[in-house]
């Protein structure tokens, strides 16, 4: 996994009760690794827009990304 210093805000994963997943799970179920590790699940992905802080959520981590870099990129013009 690669770091960027790119302006774009950083798309988390998750809970169903909005709390951030760092756990391990696996990619396609959400589910997570370590039955012991306290995770939930991971249901979807979250992410705060730089431009005006509104926080998008949405099960699939693209519409997270194309609702930051096109609805929301265009609404707040640097
Ligand atoms: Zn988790
Ligand atoms: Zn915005």
């Amino acid at each position: 996994m690669t770091t960027t210093r790119t302006r774009a805000a950083r798309i988390r994963r998750v809970h169903a009760d909005g709390t951030t997943c760092e756990h391990q799970v696996h990619p396609r179920t959400g589910r997570p690794r370590d039955p012991a590790g306290g995770c939930t699940g991971r249901t979807g992905y979250s992410a705060d827009c730089p431009g005006c802080g509104e926080t998008i959520t949405h099960d699939l981590r693209v519409v997270v990304a194309d609702e930051l870099k096109y609805r929301h990129r265009h609404r707040h013009t640097a």
